[in-house]
């Protein structure tokens, strides 16, 4: 009985790869995970790690590839933190008009630069700009990757008129259980938005999570309203 437990304790589910992409989490919880893409950067990485971490809070970065081979020691920090890396290609082209061996090599560069920095391979991918087809998923997937885009979009990167304001508005009016909300490590605009966007959510019932967890383990609402 003993044996039975602890292996249980140590076995990690299998976690079968989706197909298509994945859009949100379960939904019979109150968590949502936050995302950041395009980092890691020098300047804003470790502002949004600190803001994070003053909040008690995990969360998934997509990361690009030759920067993160450009800044190792913030990768390695983002783990160190207890957050979670994905694949976001070498270099963030649109590879849906890229030949299969260029897509299949910027998915596959990403994943090495990951895995020598951090010594872990990224699970999840995100195609830059979200531009896929079936072959961009079908090739993630022959690497390991299962690719997951997002539930909500909270338009913070590339929009002038925008404010952290109605970035935050965006992302709250538009909260479910189980959603996975876009954003990018990519400096003040973000961070300005974030402690408006995750008092609001928490004092509407959720907690924030990683995919890792949203996705890879059994979610136990109570628990988690304690960790987060
Ligand atoms: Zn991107």
């Amino acid at each position: 009985m003993i044996i039975t437990a602890a292996l249980l304790l140590v076995a990690r589910p299998k976690f079968a790869l989706a197909l298509s992409p994945i859009t949100s989490g379960p939904t019979f919880a109150k968590v949502i995970a936050l995302t950041f893409d395009d980092g890691p950067h020098p300047f804003h990485t470790p502002q949004l790690l600190d803001l994070l971490d003053s909040f008690q809070i995990k969360a998934t970065f997509f990361v690009v590839g030759v920067k993160a081979a450009e800044n190792p020691f913030i990768l390695k920090n983002i783990v160190k933190r207890g957050h979670v890396l994905g694949n976001h290609s070498w270099s963030h082209p649109n590879l849906s008009k890229l030949e299969g061996k260029e897509v299949e090599e910027q998915i596959r560069f990403c994943n090495q630069a990951i895995k020598a920095i951090t010594e872990t391979p990224p699970r999840f991918f995100r195609p830059p700009g979200g531009n896929w087809n079936n072959r961009t998923l079908d090739i993630a997937n022959k690497l390991g990757l299962q690719t997951v885009l997002w539930t909500i979009n909270g338009y913070d990167a590339g929009f002038d008129s925008y404010s952290p304001q109605a970035l935050a508005k965006t992302v709250i009016r538009r909260a479910t259980p189980g959603a996975i909300v876009l954003l990018h490590d990519g400096g003040n605009f973000t961070l300005a938005a974030l402690p408006l966007i995750i008092n609001t959510l928490r004092k509407e019932g959720y907690s924030f999570v990683t995919l890792e967890q949203m996705l890879h383990k059994p979610i136990k609402p109570i628990s988690l309203a304690h960790s987060n």
